[in-house]
């Protein structure tokens, strides 16, 4: 996998957001400026990148940002953050299992900090804490150890008993009375949450300016390959040659992986949540139980964000059933009583490609300039940044940097998995 002459393509300079320039548009009623140009689709690019989420748009951002390459094309068969970048319940946390998943999410909590102004754009990062609660001794047993792992890695996090969740999450039921007890919590100070949509504009913004074509309403159809190598993909637009292609297209990435005829572990499953109607700021930090299968946030906006478990059958289906809010609601009380009387708005699902370990997959395949990121299941909104950088910097040096080298496809097949199970499977 070589990458060599990768090319820069002119952009253009857009207008830097400013407190006079909302002023000055305010009192004019002059327009903004559109975010993203749209592009005649070209031949060929030197990168197409597929999917048009926050790790396919990240990646561009960073390849013309860090490394001059912006000859890039993203194609997504809709709009983009249309999948679930654009459907996730936007938590943000490193305080995963393994030391390898811990540095990774934490490089990205770094980038996802100076974010706002390093694309000049309002991401509304909120660091708000992170619970995840311990219903049993075994559960609290892996909280014990991942708060040791996070240390050891520089990331904030230890356990914490019942009253110490009272102080921080006042409306919570700790008493012995509860039907499932908390026991403790695994609080992780610098978890928060974002605006998601801001952050796939924003990257969108970064990169158009750059020089990176975004095509939205552009199918790939199939991808060519010979002689082992990538030559291009076809799209519902005609076919565009490439010597590098990546594939992101979280949900769908099996679909896409076959049409380059690479195998991977990966099976779909749909993940359900819900949001409420707005109430009074109540609810600071982002609280998580594994055992009952659910998690709560407090939007700015004063709405409640429920989220839980992936469905119990894979599916490509993106419709929210009845009986996924009917457990949630009952979970969601057991934790929080006095929310009986709230009113849900509105409930959907996205597709979450979920790997046998939990971790994602990064890098080359065995088709020459054929790349994934892929594998992110419920958690990979967090991963962006760093996921986007490190994909950038693969395809500019022809290999994986070592943050991402564990995770590898050929872990499988070598027996190097990376669990992370015990940090990833609700609490996103
Ligand atoms: C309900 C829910 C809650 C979640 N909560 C969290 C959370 O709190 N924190 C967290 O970190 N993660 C969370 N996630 C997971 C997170 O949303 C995803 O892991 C992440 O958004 C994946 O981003 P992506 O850019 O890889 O893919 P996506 O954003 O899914 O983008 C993939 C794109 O590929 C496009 N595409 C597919 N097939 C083709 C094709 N043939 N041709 C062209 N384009 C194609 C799609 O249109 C789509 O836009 C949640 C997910 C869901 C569904």
């Amino acid at each position: 996998m070589a990458m060599p002459g990768l090319g820069r393509r002119g952009g253009i300079r857009p207008p830097r957001y400013s407190a006079a320039g909302l002023v000055s548009h305010g009192l004019t009623h002059r327009d903004w400026t559109p975010m993203w140009r749209r592009h005649e689709l070209e031949p060929g690019y030197d990168v197409v990148i597929i999917g048009g989420g926050v790790h396919g748009l990240a990646t561009a951002y960073y390849l013309a940002a860090n490394h001059g390459i912006s000859n890039v094309a993203v194609l997504d068969k809709g709009y983009i953050g249309g999948g679930g970048s654009g459907r996730n319940t936007a938590i943000l946390r490193s305080n995963y299992l393994t030391p390898e998943g811990v540095r990774f999410y934490e490089r990205s909590m770094d980038l996802y900090r100076g974010l706002a102004a390093d694309l000049n754009f309002n991401v509304m990062f909120a660091r708000r804490g992170h619970l995840t609660l311990a219903h049993n001794d075994g559960s609290l047993r892996t909280m014990r150890w991942r708060a040791e792992v996070n240390k050891l890695q520089g990331v904030d996090s230890e356990v914490i008993g019942p009253d110490e969740i009272k102080r921080l999450v006042p409306y919570m039921d700790v008493s012995a009375a509860a039907r499932y007890p908390v026991l403790g919590a695994l609080y992780h100070p610098p978890g928060g949450i974002i605006r998601h949509d801001a952050v796939v504009w924003g990257y969108a913004r970064g990169a158009d300016a750059r020089g990176v074509h975004i095509h939205q309403d552009t199918e790939v159809t199939g991808i060519d390959v010979a002689h082992g190598k990538v030559t291009g993909v076809r799209t519902s637009r005609g076919p565009v040659s490439a010597p590098v292609v990546l594939n992101c297209t979280a949900g769908w990435s099996t679909l896409i992986c076959d049409m380059a005829g690479v195998q991977v572990p990966v099976q779909t499953f749909p993940l359900q949540a819900a949001v409420t109607e707005p109430v009074r700021p109540f609810l600071d930090a982002v609280v998580v139980s594994g055992s009952l299968h659910v998690y709560v946030s407090q939007t700015d906006r004063g709405e409640l964000v429920f989220g839980a478990s992936v469905d119990p059958y894979p599916s490509y289906s993106m419709r929210g059933s009845l009986d996924f809010i009917e457990g949630l609601a009952g979970h969601v009380l057991e934790l929080m009583p006095s929310l009986a009387r709230l009113r849900l708005l509105r409930q959907w699902a996205g597709l979450c490609d979920m790997t046998p370990d939990f971790s994602p997959i990064m890098g080359p395949t065995p088709v020459d300039g054929f790349l994934v990121d892929i594998g992110w299941g419920t958690y990979g909104f967090k991963a962006g940044p760093v996921s986007g950088e490190a994909m950038a910097a693969t395809i500019a040096a022809g290999k994986p940097p070592p943050l991402i080298a564990p995770f590898g496809l050929d872990r499988f097949a070598e027996g190097r998995l990376l669990g992370e199970k015990g940090a990833a499977s609700v609490g996103h």
